[in-house]
């Protein structure tokens, strides 16, 4: 089969791409500028005759995946923007949520063979940012980023109008399917991810040009930005973009992943642990709260992954694992002298 993937020059849509074309899917990837497809044709060199792009310059406009969907028989929409520094909310909620309705609207009008649509959600909608440690699961619903942005507007906190975007955008997804029931050849599929870390295959130029989660990592375990408190009190939950990039291929596999919110997730981390799980391979790095106790660890959010193991059966890798693999890549490039 041939599957759209839209933003396959991202961190997480290269890997999902990698993973469907050694899979032997056709793969069409959208992208927003002519000027990112030389490095992804040169990536996947070896499957030249079944990898394409289109350009989709903007996805927010109504009828932009038209062409897009035509013929094929899935999509996997990760396109969406991820920074926590927007200086108005509208920045991140308009391509959120216009860039998913569109992408189902085109589906509907001219996917005539799309029988799935798989969409890169967060566990941003799911969270709900108590102070507690707390464990969710998909019943969750990140309602309170919505409502910080809307009471704050340009005041709230980045990282609420991040949170919101994605949980409006997930649910102008799923009140789509809705709509639609009856009327659609296709159904919908939500994967919810915690923190995406794991090497890069997309094109970053350099270490300061890493995408958000990558760069966090970047600047705490490689350049010891952080604070020996925040080391150990910041913390969520993970899952390697590796794994992720499989799950976005096991969701078009398993039918009765249709329908379903998916939490696709490891397990916990404070910055700490990651510190540890690097200096295994590269001692050399800084050090950060060496007193810490893992067996102290309190971490705030935890997820309960019985439908990823049930539908996808997924099996995640480690920390020490992901971490090394990091490393190992940082120092071929020369990010870690
Ligand atoms: P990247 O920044 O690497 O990729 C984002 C992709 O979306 C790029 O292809 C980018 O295109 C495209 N994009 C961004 N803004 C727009 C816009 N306004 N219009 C059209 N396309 C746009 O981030 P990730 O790979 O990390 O993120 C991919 C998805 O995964 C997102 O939906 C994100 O919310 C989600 N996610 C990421 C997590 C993480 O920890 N990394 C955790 C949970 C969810 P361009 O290169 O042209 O800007």
């Amino acid at each position: 089969g041939k599957v759209l993937v839209t933003g396959a020059n991202g961190y997480i849509a290269v890997w999902v791409v990698k993973n469907l074309l050694d899979q032997g899917y056709s793969v069409r990837g959208t992208v927003r500028r002519e000027s990112s497809i030389p490095y992804l044709k040169d990536t996947f060199k070896d499957y030249a005759d079944r990898l394409e792009f289109v350009v989709v310059p903007d996805i927010t406009k109504e009828g932009a995946f038209d062409d897009a969907v035509k013929g094929v028989d899935a999509i996997e929409h990760t396109a969406s923007p991820f920074y926590l520094n927007a200086k108005d909310p509208q920045e991140l909620i308009v391509p959120a949520v216009a860039g998913t309705r569109t992408v189902l609207q085109s589906a509907q009008q001219y996917g005539d063979n799309v029988r799935r649509v798989v969409i890169t959600s967060s566990c941003a909608t799911v969270l709900t940012g108590d102070v507690v440690p707390r464990t969710f699961s998909e019943k969750d619903w990140n309602e309170k980023s919505v409502k910080e942005v809307e009471t704050k507007g340009t005041g709230a906190l980045g990282q609420d109008m991040y949170r919101a975007s994605k949980t409006l955008a997930e649910r102008a997804a799923w009140q789509f399917a809705e709509d639609n029931k009856g009327k659609i050849k296709f159904d919908v599929v939500v994967l919810n991810p915690p923190f995406v870390w794991g090497p890069t295959l997309h094109e970053v130029a350099r270490a300061e040009d890493l995408n958000t989660s990558m760069l966090d990592w970047y600047n705490t375990v490689v350049k010891g930005t952080r604070t020996e408190e925040q080391l150990v009190s910041i913390s969520s939950s993970w899952v390697d973009v590796r794994d992720l990039g499989l799950a976005h291929a096991l969701a078009l596999q398993k039918p009765e992943a249709g329908g379903e919110r998916i939490i696709v997730s490891f397990g916990p981390w404070n910055w700490q642990d990651w510190i540890n799980s690097a200096r295994k391979v590269e001692p050399s790095l800084p050090a950060g709260k060496s007193s810490y106790d893992p067996k102290d660890a309190v971490y705030m959010v935890c997820y309960i992954t019985e439908k990823s193991d049930r539908i996808l059966g997924l099996k995640c890798r480690g920390m020490d694992e992901t971490a090394a693999d990091i490393v190992k890549e940082f120092k071929e490039k020369g990010w870690i002298q």
